[in-house]
């Protein structure tokens, strides 16, 4: 490339390369992929070295990026925040090893240390005398942001060292979200029509980064630690010891480090991460390769940007083509119209894939996705399948452009898009199709938790005319229910049982069922934290709503619009009347995150328990801080069984793993006195079996 035609590209770069710094680290919300970027920042750098007279001294490859909010009191770090330079192949990793051993010598007999690169966001810790003080983002690598508040909120960050010791100690890790905690909050945000997150680094960041603490504490945020700073002072001489003095201090280490001898027992490393890192919860965009002795890196130093002594190895990303073979679309449960892409099966990050959602028709404008087209599709944080881009080339002029239909799919009525929308909706109030995700929404196990009614089920109902909304749900009797299709009395009588028992569900869940648009589970809670019976939510104004923590205008005015529409109101005025609880209870503040027994852990249900459902005791423990998960696994921490435990009870037995019965679950949850726990005998313990 001629000087000239160099410089104009160089300019462009830094302006591409700009643009994507603001969006990823100053906004969370970028638009390329990681892997875009990085061959942007190559690009550039391939000019830098062919022409030197074009590096400029803020060349963002000899600098850490990144900008401080301004909103947060900044730290300025005792030692940099660096980068890691990076691998894509092993000829470069190769060229990493030679450099090293030409800079320390021949002589030199070098181990390294093998680590997840996980996918998040670096943060330093100061523990003063062993007690956590301050802790800092990154932000430019010289002064980072005050984020102390918020990373207190973070459960597994331990507030002080096992063993104290008097002075200043700063560790270094990365915040990061597990990939099934993302899918759950951007299925939240979903819900409420929030802006989706690009992946669990962007979910991470965009959460730690809050000015309002409580919104981090409700974010499912992990914490993993990888560095000591001035690691020697405290004796220390090897990374594979500081990795080990951070555990036994208590701090969460990723735990899958390896000490490597050779470049042979590195690419065993790399090649078995490359297929385990999917099955962990973790995203790890890479292996960082460290030299292992604190000494011979002191040696090596560092650039302006990284250290010598360490690389970055990142996997290539994961893409495949595939073909559309057709676009479907589904309406939910606010009559929006989702477009999903049917695709030819293929296998990503350890599943085949054969749907991704387009969203909306603006995205298939966009990437000018036809019907036919041979594309490249990925999964989004490795969990959610999104097509990239079409593969033009392959056009054969057969392919048929898609528009979303002017009618309704499911109800034949005209569409809309409102101005201020991307979605198309069905406004029809009486569309089936909105009906039916309706009460699918409403039964479900975050609203009023009614088990036996599935979406064959539900068809059924709304089709024979027996219920044309959520409330007719509660006139159904088990004789009516029996004369239904597959149906038989035992079932019947079970699910009209379960209706009866949803009108105790918490007054959260109800407000959640309702389906008001943009109301999720959390901002249910949020809203009843509040206004803690219906009359106060009905009775209360837009800026008494809007004022709320995690309301806000859009919400707010949602909200009154849904309340002062009269269907609506006829709706919860017969659920009222049929006895479904519109008010809060005790528990029913924002979430606590308060009890240690529960903060944290992961908890699976099992049996019938006698004081509550099922759902109420999954609820409780969510309160408190658990996650509750369905299946018993490795990583279960407790089980509660009440009477006629099922299977889970037998594995967690199995796997040695700790089982409350439920007066132990009641009296942890601070649900029963100690005298009533002493009356009461244990209804199940795992030695009695
Ligand atoms: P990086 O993410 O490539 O690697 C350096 C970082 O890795 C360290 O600072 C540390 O925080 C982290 N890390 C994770 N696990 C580690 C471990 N075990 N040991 C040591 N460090 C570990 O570099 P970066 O400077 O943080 O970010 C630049 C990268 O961010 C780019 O290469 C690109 O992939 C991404 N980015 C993307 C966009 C976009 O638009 N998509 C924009 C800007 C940056």
């Amino acid at each position: 490339m001629a000087f000239e035609a160099a410089s104009r590209r160089a300019a462009e770069l830094r302006a591409l390369i700009a643009r994507g710094d603001e969006l990823y680290y100053v906004l969370d919300a970028p638009e390329l992929e990681d892997h875009e970027y990085d061959a942007l920042l190559r690009e550039l750098a391939g000019i830098e070295e062919k022409y030197p007279e074009l590096l400029t001294p803020d060349s963002p490859n000899t600098r850490v990026r990144g900008v401080p909010r301004n909103e947060f009191s900044k730290v300025v770090h005792d030692a940099p925040m660096q980068s890691l330079d990076n691998a894509m192949n092993k000829e470069e990793l190769e060229a990493f090893f030679d450099r090293s051993r030409r800079l320390l010598g021949p002589d030199e007999e070098e181990q390294w240390v093998c680590e997840p690169k996980i996918d998040g966001l670096a943060v330093s810790l100061i523990y003063n005398d062993g007690i956590f003080e301050t802790g800092s983002t990154r932000g430019d690598g010289q002064v980072g942001e005050d984020v102390t508040r918020n990373l207190r909120a973070i459960k597994s960050l331990p507030l002080g060292l096992k063993r104290a010791r008097a002075g200043k100690i700063e560790v270094r890790g990365e915040v990061c979200m597990a990939r099934e905690d993302f899918a759950e909050l951007n299925r939240m945000r979903e819900e409420e029509e929030l802006p989706l997150f690009a992946n669990p680094r962007n979910a991470a960041a965009g959460s730690l980064r809050q000015l309002d603490h409580n919104v981090t504490a409700s974010r499912k945020l992990k914490i993993c630690l990888y560095h000591v700073n001035d690691a020697m002072s405290l004796g220390i001489g090897t990374q594979h010891d500081i990795l080990r003095w951070l555990e036994a201090e208590g701090l969460p280490t990723h735990g899958r480090d390896r000490l490597c001898k050779t470049s042979e027992e590195i690419y065993g490393y790399l090649d078995e991460w490359d297929s385990a890192r999917f099955s962990n919860s973790i995203n790890t965009d890479g292996v960082v390769v460290k030299l292992d002795s604190l000494a011979s890196r002191e040696r090596l130093g560092s650039t302006s940007k990284a250290p010598r002594w360490a690389i970055a190895f990142k996997y290539p990303p994961e893409e495949k083509r595939t073909k559309v073979v057709g676009i479907e679309v589904s309406v939910g449960r606010t009559g929006a119209l989702t477009p999903t892409a049917r695709v030819e099966p293929v296998v990503l990050s350890g599943t085949t894939v054969q749907k991704a959602s387009l969203h909306n028709q603006d995205e298939i404008d966009r990437k000018d996705i036809r019907v036919g087209d041979t594309v490249w599709i990925h999964k989004a944080g490795e969990i959610i399948p999104e097509i990239l881009r079409v593969d033009t080339a392959s056009r054969t002029g057969q392919e048929v452009p898609y528009r979303i239909p002017e009618t309704c799919p499911a109800c034949d009525s005209p569409v809309v898009r409102l101005p201020s929308e991307s979605a198309v909706r069905c406004l029809n109030r009486s569309c089936p199709a909105q009906l039916q995700e309706g009460l699918a929404h409403f039964v479900s196990r975050d609203c009023m938790d009614i088990n036996g009614i599935g979406e064959k089920l539900i068809r059924q109902l709304t089709e024979s005319g027996l219920v044309k909304n959520a409330a007719d749900l509660y006139e159904l009797s088990p004789e009516t229910l029996a004369g239904l299709d597959r149906m038989a009395e035992k079932s019947s009588q079970k699910l009209a049982d379960a209706v009866e028992a949803s009108k105790k569900r918490p007054f959260y869940a109800v407000v959640n069922a309702l389906g008001i648009r943009n109301v999720g589970k959390k901002t249910a809670r949020d809203i009843t934290s509040r206004f803690r019976n219906i009359d106060a939510l009905v009775g209360a104004s837009e800026d008494g709503l809007a004022n709320l923590d995690g309301v806000g205008p859009v919400i707010a005015e949602s909200i009154k619009k849904y309340l002062s529409d009269g269907r609506n109101m006829s709706v919860i005025e017969r659920l009222r009347a049929f006895g479904v609880n519109m008010e809060a209870g005790e528990e029913e503040s924002a979430p606590t995150g308060v009890s240690d027994d529960f903060a944290g852990k992961r908890m699976v249900f099992t049996g019938e328990l006698e004081s509550m459902t099922r759902g109420e005791a999954e609820s409780l423990a969510e309160n408190l801080g658990a996650k509750v998960s369905g299946s018993v696994g490795r990583k279960t921490d407790v089980v509660v069984a009440g009477n006629n435990p099922g299977s889970k009870f037998v594995k967690a037995a199995g796997l040695g793993i700790e089982i409350w019965n439920e007066t132990e679950f009641l009296s942890r949850a601070k649900k029963i006195t100690p005298q009533e726990q002493d009356r009461r005998a244990p209804s199940h313990t795992l030695q009695e079996d």
